[in-house]
């Protein structure tokens, strides 16, 4: 049997953009922290790759050097453009200002974690599956899934164990809703021709309104090709998502063509999407939700690592408050809830109107790729989408 020093002040559920960024704000209060993760790293995970500018400016926030790190993540595609093309083919070409890239999460994710091991003194427990979750007025308990293994226990836990969270089916357990979810598949390809190494691609599709196909840059000549669509008209309509995205690369007029010499170096692999728009909480006793965990994708760009990011560092600064007054309190801890909704909330409510707006709506698009051939509504539009 292994023994291991178990006990800790916080517990960090996950190791993804949230449980990292956690560790990296914990850094430097003098609180014993654990970050516990069922994979070993460098990990996939199921992404477009993305890297949102709002990821890397929190990061910089905490701290210039290591915001310099992970912006020298290899391999990565600097993402200067995206290249929206309507239903009917009608294009809009959006050029960014801030810097940004695309990165495979497996790199990404990895040298998040490094910034943890290199820079904090937080405890890094890989290959650790959590199969419990057990929180009551005195502290937390996660049970692992080795039964040779004693369970972790802490005085908090931040939940970052991302969208199929046993925390969350533990705690806070709620069905799926499948208005607030998206299911999205994807595949790493090469050979494709036409596409720019700095332009992200996205296709609007009218038989699958709220719903795209993407063609994102990753860097050294691979792309990350992928389709998501609302789970309510995935099951509704019983789309089989791999089907439907091989079905779009070969007979999308301004794809098919473009693919002829692509060679698959992945399988194409789905995953959930939790996304935000109404008030969920994300406190329990003792416990703090972050990232996917806390449903907090914006359901229009379906971005959720710069919230992952931003919902896991606003928990760590709870967490610091709550060790500095020594309240652990329910009451205490929803403080947390109101500093993300701050932060976050109207935006992502907003995105969810538009997006239930455009699912509901088709030909809005239409009209909105119309409209922003105007001078001066291209901006505002772009604002509104993000
Ligand atoms: C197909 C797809 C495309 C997407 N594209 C983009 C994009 O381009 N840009 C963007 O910003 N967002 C995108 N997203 C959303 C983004 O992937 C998530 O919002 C982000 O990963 C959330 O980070 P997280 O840290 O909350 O969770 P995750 O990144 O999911 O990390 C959770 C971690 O918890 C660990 N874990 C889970 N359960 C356990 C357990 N029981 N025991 C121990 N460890 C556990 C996992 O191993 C994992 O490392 C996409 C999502 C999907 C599915």
């Amino acid at each position: 049997m292994t023994l291991l020093p178990h006990h800790y002040d916080v517990l960090i559920l996950g190791a993804g953009p949230a449980g990292t960024a956690a560790a990296l704000a914990l850094h430097g209060h003098g609180l014993r922290v654990a970050l516990v993760d069922k994979a070993h790293f460098p990990r996939d995970k199921v992404c477009g790759d993305a890297i949102p500018g709002p990821t890397l400016t929190a990061i910089r926030r905490l701290s210039e050097s290591w915001y310099q790190e992970l912006v020298a993540v290899q391999p990565q595609a600097p993402a200067k453009a995206s290249r929206l093309v309507g239903p009917g083919g009608q294009e809009l070409v959006v050029h960014w200002q801030k810097p940004t890239f695309n990165s495979p999460r497996q790199d990404f994710d990895f040298q998040l974690l490094q910034l943890v091991r290199r820079h904090t003194q937080t405890t890094i427990l890989e290959n650790h599956a959590v199969r419990d979750v057990r929180t009551d007025e005195q502290g937390v308990e996660l049970v692992l899934a080795d039964p040779t293994q004693l369970p972790l226990s802490a005085q908090l836990l931040l939940a970052c164990d991302g969208a199929n969270s046993v925390a969350v089916r533990k705690v806070l357990p709620r069905p799926l809703d499948r208005r607030y979810h998206c299911a999205a598949v994807r595949a790493y390809y090469t050979g494709l021709t036409g596409f720019d190494e700095h332009t992200s691609e996205f296709y609007f599709l009218r038989d699958y309104p709220a719903g795209y196909c993407w063609v994102f840059p990753v860097g050294g000549g691979v792309y990350n090709v992928g389709f998501g669509l609302l789970s309510a008209q995935v099951a509704e309509r019983r789309v089989d998502m791999k089907q439907a995205l091989a079905q779009l690369l070969r007979q999308h007029p301004q794809l098919v063509g473009r693919f002829a010499g692509a060679r698959q170096l992945s399988e194409v692999t789905g995953f959930g999407l939790p996304l935000a728009g109404r008030r969920l909480p994300l406190a329990a006793t003792r416990c703090l939700l972050a990232g996917d965990a806390a449903s907090l994708i914006d359901p229009l760009q379906g971005h959720g690592i710069d919230k992952a990011v931003i919902s896991g560092i606003l928990a760590a600064e709870q967490v610091v408050r709550c060790f500095q007054s020594q309240d652990f309190s329910l009451p205490y801890l929803r403080q947390y809830e109101a500093a993300v909704q701050q932060k976050l909330g109207r935006r992502l409510q907003r995105s969810y109107r538009l997006m239930r707006l455009l699912a509901a709506w088709p030909g809005l698009l239409q009209v909105g790729f119309w409209l922003a051939r105007l001078p001066g509504l291209q901006r505002r539009l772009v604002r509104l989408i993000g």
